[in-house]
C-alpha cells in the first residue's frame, strides 16, 4: 500500500470521525483543556476524565491510550505536542514524536484507521505550514519504514479549508 493511498486529508470535527483511534492534542495533565482537547471530552462524556485521571498525565512527545467511550472512535490516544518556543529549538523533534508514539500505540490496539487533529497549531502557538511539513514527513517515513502496517486509513483533519490546504500543499 503507498502513501498515497494511506494518508487523506479531510475538513471536519474529529470527534466525529468513524475509525478505531482519534488523537487527542492534549496538555501533560491529561485532565481536559480546551481545543481539541475540549471537544474530544465533552463529546466522549465523563468516563474518559475519569479514565484519564488513572495514567497519572503524559510528557510532551509522549502518547497513552484510553477508551473512546460515547465517541464512534473506540480508542482516544492522548499526546502532547510541544508549546510552541518553550523546549530550547526541541520543537520539532517533539512534534515528530508524537505523530510516531500515536502511530506505535495504534499499532500496538491493533488499529486500521486513525485520525489525527494539527497537534499543536492551536493555543500551542507552533506555526501551521512548519507543523503540518513535520506530520507529513513523519508519517511518510514511518510508512516507509514500516510498509506492511495494518493502518491502512490514516486521515488529518483540519478545522478549516484554510488549515486543510496547508496540510495538503505537504502532501504534494
Ligand atoms: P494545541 O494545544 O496542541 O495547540 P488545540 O486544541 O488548541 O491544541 O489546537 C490544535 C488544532 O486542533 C488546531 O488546529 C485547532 O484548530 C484544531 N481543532 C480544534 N477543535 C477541533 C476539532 N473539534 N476537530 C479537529 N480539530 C480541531
Amino acid at each position: 500500500m503507498t502513501n498515497a493511498e494511506r494518508l487523506k486529508v479531510l475538513t471536519g470535527d474529529i470527534t466525529a470521525q468513524e475509525v478505531d483511534a482519534i488523537v487527542n492534542a492534549a496538555n501533560t495533565s491529561l485532565l481536559g483543556g480546551g481545543g481539541v482537547d475540549g471537544a474530544i471530552h465533552s463529546a466522549a462524556g465523563p468516563g474518559l476524565l475519569e479514565e484519564c485521571r488513572s495514567l497519572g498525565g503524559c510528557g510532551y512527545g509522549e502518547a497513552k491510550a484510553t477508551a473512546g467511550y460515547e465517541l464512534p472512535a473506540r480508542h482516544v490516544i492522548h499526546t502532547v505536542g510541544p508549546v510552541y518556543g518553550q523546549h530550547q529549538g526541541q520543537e520539532p523533534g517533539i512534534l515528530a514524536a508524537c505523530y510516531r508514539n500515536s502511530l506505535a500505540l495504534a499499532e500496538e490496539l491493533d488499529a486500521s484507521s486513525i485520525a489525527f487533529p494539527s497537534i499543536s497549531t492551536g493555543v500551542y502557538g507552533y506555526p501551521k505550514k512548519e507543523a503540518a511539513g513535520i506530520a507529513v514527513e513523519t508519517l511518510r517515513e514511518y510508512f516507509q519504514a514500516h510498509p506492511d502496517s495494518r493502518l491502512a486509513d490514516v486521515r488529518l483533519v483540519a478545522f478549516s479549508e484554510a488549515d486543510a490546504q496547508i496540510i495538503s500543499a505537504c502532501l504534494l
